[in-house]
């Protein structure tokens, strides 16, 4: 009897460990995780240049992928650094502390950038470049959490031409991050927060000096007669290259290169993304990602569509042959991805930092309202009125991000209240030309804001890091040379990006229903089953997870 009990336990051990087993098998997570961001990547990219791309890259990711189509940031500013710090920690600068590519620290009374760091040093240059690190990212970003969950397994390898498109979203624990040197180097690096020495796979890369074979000339792809989904090359609205008369196709680069600050030139053309892809193929073999069962983190940031897009501007057929490109460097990477990690084994989803305004002088030429801010006749008007009510002309301490900040000091010296300082700054801002909207720090801090621009504003305010009084202007105007395009509003061109997930886990769908940025941490923790991000705020899209 005790025999048959022992068996019949043993069998039943035996099949429980079966299932399991099959159990394991059908929950595990992918080898790899790879996140892509395309820097200044407006939703209507896809749309617009649907017909132009090939089957591997976007349209790949849409055919066996999903697609979310109705993508926004759900705070302002939409910059670079806060975009990137957003897409990874599932929340807005009111928690990450991101609050701009640089803001004015109120405490040392000094400009900041928001990845610098002086207490670390350049790794792999001389150059000041390397001083950079996470330090003034406040929560945690998912690539985090991996490494927390898998005991710091699971590593993680950001990448990007910018500093601040590598370094944020890695993270604080990442492995390593790396960034493009231009000038006359031509190299990737990175600092003593992560590394003293660059590992042998980086010296190899570096020392090929493969990005010299980019130096060439920079023509359309295609024939320019096709290029229909953008306007004429030869325009009033681009800025272009200095030493050619005209911001046109062909570009011979090697010859532009001494005039545009050496290998920073290929920073602002199409080749930016084929020599991000070659590093990112490179980082991927060099450190064995996907290659066994514990995840990696893969961070990757195109910062090239940026560049190319503050020259050129939305509409140019530079934008199109950049994205007509880039979709062939997605492809090539998909296919190492295939080959090195293997087929549904890895999980990609694809967002941008932000998007940007078609250019405004364009914009008035076809008679959408738009223009450009006079700041110098706003500064003037603004001081007088100072003067002239407080009697004091350096109570503001300075200005920047389209947010006042009060000298906190002086105004106490005086006897004032603060809050009568700030409310009397809205009521004179309100009525200048294209100021739209205008808050001060105690309305946003006392009142919540659900909905519309206001509700924008608050997700990017933080109580220690923000200004004393935050403007909003017009749709359309921008504080901007007249050529090209920038970014920065919580207006639906500047917020409206593209999102598309593929690969392991991820079903095949689309939605035109209203996704935010900070949805995708969540939604990746949510398919590693891992913590979500300490701050996060957005909610995990469960509809695109199988
Ligand atoms: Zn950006
Ligand atoms: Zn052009
Ligand atoms: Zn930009």
């Amino acid at each position: 009897m005790k025999y048959i009990t022992l068996v019949l336990l043993g069998l039943s051990l035996v099949i429980s460990c079966k299932v399991k087993e099959e159990n394991k098998e059908v929950h595990s997570n992918p080898k790899l995780v790879v996140g892509i961001v395309v820097d200044q990547m407006r939703y209507d990219y896809l749309t617009r240049f649907y017909n132009k791309y090939g089957d591997g890259g976007f349209k790949r990711m849409i055919d066996e992928g999903f697609n979310c189509k109705n993508n926004h940031f759900n705070y302002i500013p939409t910059y670079t650094g806060p975009g990137h710090a957003s897409i990874y920690t599932g929340t807005t600068p009111k928690y990450h502390g991101i609050i701009s590519n640089g803001w004015y620290d109120k405490d040392i009374k000094q400009d900041v950038y928001c990845a610098g760091d002086t207490s670390v040093r350049s790794v792999g240059t001389n150059d000041r470049s390397g001083q950079m690190s996470p330090h003034r990212l406040k929560t945690t970003t998912l690539a985090d959490e991996n490494r927390l969950f898998t005991q710091m397994r699971g590593k993680t390898i950001g990448i990007s031409i910018k500093d601040r498109g590598a370094i944020l979203p890695a993270g604080h624990s990442a492995n390593a991050a790396y960034w493009f040197q231009g000038k006359d180097e031509g190299n990737w690096i990175s600092s003593t927060y992560y590394m003293d020495d660059l590992p042998q796979w980086v010296k190899d890369f570096n020392a090929e000096h493969s990005v010299s074979k980019y130096l060439r000339e920079w023509n359309t792809l295609y024939d320019i007669e096709t290029y229909t989904e953008s306007g004429n090359d030869l325009n009033d609205f681009e800025g272009g290259f200095r030493g050619k008369e005209t911001a046109t196709f062909p570009y011979q680069l090697d010859v532009l290169k001494d005039s545009n600050g050496g290998y920073d030139l290929l920073k602002a053309t199409a080749y930016g993304n084929s020599l991000t892809t070659d590093f990112t193929i490179a980082a991927l073999k060099g450190e064995g990602l996907g290659k066994d069962t514990i995840t990696d983190v893969l961070a990757v940031s195109f910062s090239s569509p940026d560049y190319v897009g503050h020259n050129f501007g939305v509409n140019s057929k530079e934008i199109e042959d950049t994205y007509i490109r880039l979709d062939k460097d997605l492809e090539r990477f998909f296919v190492v991805l295939d080959e090195q990690v293997g087929k549904n084994n890895y999980t990609v989803f694809l967002t941008a930092d932000h998007a940007a305004v078609n250019v405004p002088a364009y914009l008035q030429s076809v008679k959408i309202p738009a223009g450009y801010l006079d700041n110098a006749k706003t500064r003037i008007k603004f001081n007088a009125f100072m003067e002239q009510t407080f009697k004091a002309s350096d109570l503001v301490e300075n200005v920047s991000n389209n947010q006042i900040f009060l000298n906190r000091d002086k105004v106490k010296a005086m006897g004032l209240k603060l809050e009568d300082i700030q409310e009397a700054i809205v009521n004179e801002l309100i009525a200048y030309d294209h100021v739209d909207k205008v808050y001060s720090a105690t309305t946003l801090s006392t009142t919540e804001f659900v909905t519309g621009i206001e509700a924008l504003l608050q997700k990017g305010y933080n109580q220690k890091r923000s200004g004393d009084v935050l403007v909003v202007t017009d749709p359309g105007y921008i504080s901007y040379p007249k050529t090209g395009s920038t970014h920065g509003s919580g207006f639906s061109y500047d917020t409206h990006v593209p999102l598309l997930f593929f690969g392991k886990g991820i079903i095949h769908g689309e939605t035109i229903k209203k996704t935010e940025i900070t949805d995708i941490a969540p939604t990746i923790s949510s398919l590693l089953g891992i913590s979500f991000p300490n701050a996060t705020t957005g909610q995990p899209l469960d509809f695109v997870l199988e």
